[in-house]
């Protein structure tokens, strides 16, 4: 169970911060936990939208789909958004939404039914001042143009600010798309800077390649990288001489999995335990875990993924000395950009690239320099980014409480 692992994972911190139970009992409270049935075609979906806390804003979150969502996931995950939302400083809290559907068994049609469906069940609960969804797990541009479309006509006037990660010419913003690698690699340069380690002598495997992974790569093998394994959920690649990761993408793009790029097949196990300087991990939640840490050879791993990492799986990479830079702070730059878009779609400006690109850089930045300065600081056997990370966040949640006057 997740939530479970987030729990133990609070204990510690509770520890480190000195929290008091009010203190904890409020981070463990979730605002609203919205669960419907949405029939299409005479099949029923569960689906959810969970607001985790909202002291600092209106909550934000993806919407995913995906076989395997159930209601602790989603819990978790929104969990997570407040974090992650208050770490970078954002006037957000945490929600999150998903359905339990593989959507590669939908037709397009079906999708778009589903997704229309969704707004209606949840419109009540969403909004650009109550709670804003996004893209997630399969989900994408289009998916949030029918569900805008959707609310705008249930409502009966414009409100683009109630979704990010919409296609352009209904408000969207053109950096959304990648927002979440470029986030992801400004981190990683950042990282390895103080690692004193160069793109050019730097081996990468990467776990998954949907819209973060992909992108991710693209990105860093232009800067030099060496890609040396990649994999989605069919399988992986793995070529120690570095991967072409131009021809990976137009055979991903064309065949529909990285394992039609050449022979040297390599299972999603096995990947994860590749000798490397940096494992990205950009798939779901759970892969490293108690059973598989051991296993593993990476020198950092960077969570592009939400919750790829659990607690006992970290305890076991921190002893063997992996340094894990946590989900909260590496994947960040997506919540950044929407951010972005819904500040021009509030105020009926549309900010340069140039500017949104300067927002991103900057939150990224003084986000990454907090979290490692601390790390520094308190940097014992046991302490981690991620517990940095997670002081920081909580701090800010706890003290717009105490302004509200909730402590
Ligand atoms: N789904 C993304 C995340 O987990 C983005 C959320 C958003 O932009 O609201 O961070």
């Amino acid at each position: 169970m997740t939530f479970e692992d987030i729990k133990k994972r609070l204990e510690k911190i509770s520890k480190l911060m000195n929290l008091s139970e009010k203190e904890i009992e409020i981070l463990l409270k979730f605002k609203r936990i919205i669960k419907k049935e949405l029939e299409v075609d005479g099949k029923t979906y569960e689906a959810w939208r969970i607001v985790h806390n909202d002291s600092l804003g209106p909550g934000k979150g993806g919407i995913r789909f995906h076989p395997k969502v159930s209601e602790d996931e989603i819990k978790s995950l929104a969990f997570w958004m407040s974090l992650k939302t208050s770490l970078v400083e954002l006037p957000f809290g945490g929600s999150k939404g998903g359905i339990r559907v593989d959507p590669k068994e939908l037709t397009e049609k079906e999708i778009e039914k589903l997704s229309r469906i969704y707004i209606r069940n949840f419109h009540e609960v969403l909004g650009q001042d109550k709670d804003i969804p996004a893209p997630d797990v399969y989900t994408n541009q289009q998916i949030m143009g029918f569900m805008l479309d959707e609310f705008e006509k249930m409502e009966g006037r414009h409100e683009p600010g109630m979704i990010t990660g919409k296609p352009f010419e209904l408000g969207g913003c053109l950096l959304r798309e990648d927002a979440t690698s470029r986030g992801g690699e400004i981190i990683l340069n950042l990282f390895l800077e103080r690692m004193n380690k160069k793109p050019e002598e730097t081996r990468v495997v990467i776990q998954g390649f949907g819209n973060a992974g992909m992108n991710v790569a693209k990105m860093l093998y232009e800067q030099g990288y060496s890609i040396i394994g990649v994999s989605d959920s069919k399988g992986g690649i793995y070529d120690e001489e570095g991967i072409d990761i131009e021809k990976m993408i137009k055979i991903k793009k064309e065949k529909g999995s990285v394992i039609y790029y050449s022979n040297a097949k390599i299972s999603n196990k096995d990947l994860l335990e590749l000798e490397t300087d940096v494992l990205i991990l950009a798939a779901l939640e759970n892969q490293i875990t108690e059973k598989n840490a051991n296993d593993v050879k990476a020198k950092y791993i960077l969570e592009l993924a939400n919750g790829p990492v659990t607690s006992e799986g970290e305890e076991i990479l921190q002893k063997k000395g992996i340094i894990v830079i946590p989900d909260i702070l590496a994947n960040a730059g997506g919540v950044i950009v929407s951010y972005c878009e819904w500040v021009n779609n509030r105020v009926g400006h549309i900010f340069s690239k140039k500017f949104m690109e300067e927002i991103l850089k900057e939150k990224m930045h003084k986000a990454f320099h907090k979290t490692y300065e601390l790390y520094e600081e308190q940097k014992t056997e046991t302490f981690t980014m991620r517990d940095a990370a997670y002081i920081i966040a909580i701090k800010r949640i706890l003290k717009a409480e105490k302004a509200r006057g909730n402590i």
